[in-house]
């Protein structure tokens, strides 16, 4: 298996250069080199984000699955994605794999199946805290940052608790040619969950690693009792929620 390296770069734009080698390694500048942090925080030695695909190959749009979920999900237990066609959001808790469909119902699937895009990292929190009450999902990533100590690179994040608002959506299957994900979106199945328990996982992508992943804080979830989920449009956090953070060396894009 041939390894290309690329660090130290401002913008990733690996994609043609994905396309010829079976892994490529995208570092953030800054994440492994630090300077010492007063949190405490440093990215677990050793774990990147295993990565199928790119998010900005995916918006090109390129809905078609490359290779199986397998190719970077062994060893992961916790990770997002999509499959072949956009056919429903991509949970993974504890290592174990869930799709949910427009029908909303979580359902365990095999990583035998292909996708477009998929994350996924061996998850050893780093550091743990409360959310304040009331706190919305799109507030998180500042959240995100001041817990991990950093605003660069990539961030692995779980959030559990009782959520007073919980929003998740699903998208149906689709075909060539690919409509733009924005169209796609205007058409998303959506379940307002309203006040439940919950556990949301996903990554925070900075600037420097975009295109790697969705900007931002990117969350998927599933509610406690297994029976709905979806990528996370919205949420208000309870007085019980808890966000865990690891910061990761960088992505490392499996082609094959
Ligand atoms: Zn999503």
């Amino acid at each position: 298996m041939s390894l290309t390296r690329i660090s130290r770069i401002r913008r990733a734009k690996p994609i043609a250069v994905a396309l010829s080698a079976a892994v490529i390694c995208v570092a953030s500048a800054s994440a492994s080199v630090a300077a010492p942090d007063p949190s405490g925080a440093q990215a677990a030695a050793g774990q990147w984000v295993e990565q199928i695909g790119t998010y900005d190959s995916l918006v090109s749009p390129d809905y078609d699955g490359m290779v199986p979920i397998s190719a970077a999900s062994s060893g992961t237990t916790l990770g997002l994605g999509t499959f072949d066609q956009l056919d429903g959001e991509m949970v993974v808790l504890g290592g174990v794999l869930y799709r949910v469909g427009t029908d909303g119902v979580p359902v365990k699937v095999p990583a035998s199946l292909t996708t477009p895009f998929f994350e996924g990292i061996r998850f050893q929190p780093e550091r743990s805290g409360p959310v304040a009450p009331g706190t919305t999902c799109a507030n998180l990533a500042a959240a995100v940052n001041a817990l991990s100590g950093s605003d660069s690179g990539i961030v692995a994040v779980r959030v559990r608790g009782t959520f007073a608002d919980l929003v998740t959506r699903s998208v149906p299957a689709q075909r060539p040619p690919f409509a733009p994900l924005s169209q796609v979106v205007a058409a998303q199945t959506v379940f307002p969950l309203g006040q439940r328990r919950a556990v949301l996982v996903g990554f925070r992508t900075a600037p420097d690693l975009a295109g790697t992943g969705a900007p931002g804080l990117h969350l998927h979830g599933l509610t406690a009792d297994r029976s709905a989920g979806g990528h996370v449009l919205s949420c208000v956090a309870g007085s019980d929620v808890q966000l865990s953070v690891q910061r990761a060396e960088g992505v490392r894009i499996h082609a094959g």
